[in-house]
């Protein structure tokens, strides 16, 4: 679709005015919501980056030009009826005014906690947390646990394993979410120490389940 056929699709509000939700492209969360007019959308499409028909300063806008933090537009997408944009962009830094990486940092009670806010990349922790274990597992520093369960060997790991599933399991029997994400947690660590034991990268799980997830769902 050329640009121009784009904005006649759009179906422009009274004041000349289309919101536009902006979501991430990788962390698909979403970012802000803005608007556009007509002069906003072709400099978005022009540019490939965001621009936007600021209501409060009446004048047009493009998002960074004082903080930096653009935003690289992957695709533009509009709505069954042509009343809204969705902008899939790559962020740069922050997309609020506050520093927030997402405007959407609050809910009825207040501002998320820090584990609960979106996220730039959700999956970073995981990451971090495969090459920390490798470096323990070749440099073995005195003190920490994961060094013990590499000393200790296949076993320990494994008998670690069985334990911390017994209890994930009482957690979600006591419906405790607290319980379960820090059980959760401790399983996850101790089935990545042992992948690292066994020499198999986190990145052939995550193909696996990635496999799995496009092949029709068999119920067992
Ligand atoms: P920026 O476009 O990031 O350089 O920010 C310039 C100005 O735009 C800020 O001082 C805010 O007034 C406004 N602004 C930036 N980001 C947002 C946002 N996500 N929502 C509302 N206003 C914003
Ligand atoms: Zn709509
Ligand atoms: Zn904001």
């Amino acid at each position: 679709m050329t640009s121009s056929n784009l904005i006649e699709q759009i179906k422009w509000s009274a004041d000349g005015l289309v919101p536009v939700i902006v979501q991430d492209a990788v962390s698909k969360e979403v970012l802000m919501l803005a608007y556009m007019n007509r002069e906003s959308l072709q400099k978005s499409l022009d540019s490939g980056e965001t621009w936007f028909w600021s209501r409060s300063r009446g004048e047009l806008w493009h998002k960074g030009e004082t903080s930096g933090h653009t935003q690289r537009i992957e695709s533009l997408r509009y709505d069954c009826d042509g009343d809204t944009l969705l902008a899939l962009v790559r962020q740069n830094g922050a997309a609020c005014h506050t520093g927030a990486y997402s405007c959407f940092y609050r809910d009825a009670d207040g501002e998320l906690p820090e584990e609960t806010r979106p996220q730039p990349d959700r999956f970073a922790a995981l990451g971090g947390l495969e090459a920390t274990i490798a470096k323990r597992q070749a440099e073995r520093p005195e003190g920490s646990y994961t060094t013990y369960l590499f000393d200790k060997g296949l076993d320990k790991i494994l008998k670690k394993i069985g334990e911390e599933s017994a209890e994930v399991i009482i957690g979600g029997k006591n419906g405790d979410r607290q319980e379960i994400r820090s059980e959760a947690a401790d399983l996850i660590f101790h089935l990545m120490v042992l992948l690292r034991q066994q020499d198999i990268p986190l990145d052939e799980v995550l193909r696996e389940l990635e496999f799995r997830h496009r092949k029709p769902v068999k119920k067992n």
